[in-house]
């Protein structure tokens, strides 16, 4: 990490970032609100080989040992903030993100979609490429569902936030959605998160089931190394000894991460506990624990749905539900963005 002097020109950057192109690497270049930082990503020996310290406008060179580099707070201290249309996530900016798991019909998606917007949701989700545990299940409407999320999206609108599975979709995927979701079973799918580190809308990455709190952010990192910077971070629950929920969620990312990386991250407590009267309580203690944001199932019909039922709350309950969120995210200083 190249630390630029304040008042570095934006010549003397440049010939930063063009000595370590020199030698194979890459520089990513933040900028501050005081000073300008460069990442440099290449070959240690080859990068240390370079006389750094000695370029103009250079303050001094910094070695980052954590193994994610450009997410960690050392390269960047202030809070990332991404933008989806309209709205904000992170740095204070509080997204309250909810759709059902999948998108099933017209009626079902509209319905969910006014159910959100009325209750001052910020974003959609809905899956239209499903990652099943059963290939006999429900697998999404793949880009018919794509067409009707951006139809909730014209009539409302609220962003959409929508799952890829596979690169092969990248394309249809872009052309419908704001957000594209990495689930928990690609988050080491490191082809996937290259091809996504490589577009120009946000990415929602999802911590994977038996994964590490290091080993999804060197996931991200994947992501930006690309160049894209816009990823938010969804604790979604782990696989534990415990099954009194599907799984187990864990509130200590939240601040864990907030303290190594300036990623915004997001809970996800309808697939953390599989059960709807512990949305509530866990997007409380998320949010109380520092999230920027809830990403939660919501259904007009659960009883019948194609999946994740059980878990989604009513579109019915959803107004209440927004109501008790809202209050504790302005207690902790935030605003719906
Ligand atoms: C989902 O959001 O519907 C989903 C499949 O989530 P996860 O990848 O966290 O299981
Ligand atoms: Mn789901």
């Amino acid at each position: 990490m190249i630390i630029m002097e304040e008042g570095a020109t934006e010549d003397q950057v440049a010939h930063v970032v063009a000595r370590l192109e020199e030698v194979g690497a890459t520089g990513h270049v933040s900028k501050g609100e005081r000073v300008t930082v460069i990442g440099a990503i290449g070959d240690r020996e080859e990068i240390t080989s370079l006389p750094l310290e000695a370029c103009p406008g250079v303050d001094r060179v910094v070695t980052i040992l954590k193994p994610y580099k450009l997410v960690s707070r050392e390269f960047h201290a202030t809070d990332t903030v991404v933008r989806v249309r309209g709205t904000k996530i992170g740095g204070g900016h509080f997204g309250l993100i909810a759709g059902p798991c999948s998108v099933e019909t017209e009626e079902q998606v509209m319905a969910a979609a006014r159910a959100v917007k009325a209750a001052g949701g910020t974003m959609m989700r809905g899956g239209a490429f499903k990652p099943r545990s059963s290939p006999y299940s429900f697998q999404g409407l793949g880009v018919d569902g794509l067409k009707l999320l951006a139809a909730a999206r014209d009539e409302t609108g609220l962003p959409i936030v929508t799952e890829l599975m596979d690169p092969r979709d990248l394309a249809a995927l872009l052309e419908y959605a704001d957000v594209v979701q990495i689930g928990a079973r690609n988050m080491q799918n490191f082809q996937l998160l290259s091809e996504v580190g490589r577009i120009d809308k946000p990415v929602l990455l999802k911590r994977g089931l038996s994964a590490t709190i290091e080993e999804w952010l060197m996931a991200a990192e994947y992501i930006v190394k690309e160049g894209n910077r816009e990823v938010i971070l969804c604790e979604r629950g782990i696989r534990t000894f415990e099954t009194a929920t599907r799984n187990t969620f864990d509130v200590s990312a939240v601040p864990v991460v907030k303290l190594v990386s300036h990623l915004p991250i997001v809970v996800d407590p309808s697939h953390a506990t599989g059960r709807p009267e512990l949305v509530l309580p866990l997007s409380l203690a998320g949010i109380a624990a520092g999230a920027d944001g809830v990403l939660v199932e919501t259904h007009p019909n659960p009883e019948h749905a194609l999946s994740d039922g059980p878990q989604s709350l009513p579109t019915a309950a959803f107004a209440e539900y927004a109501d008790r969120v809202r209050a504790l995210v302005a207690w902790m200083g935030k605003r719906l963005a």
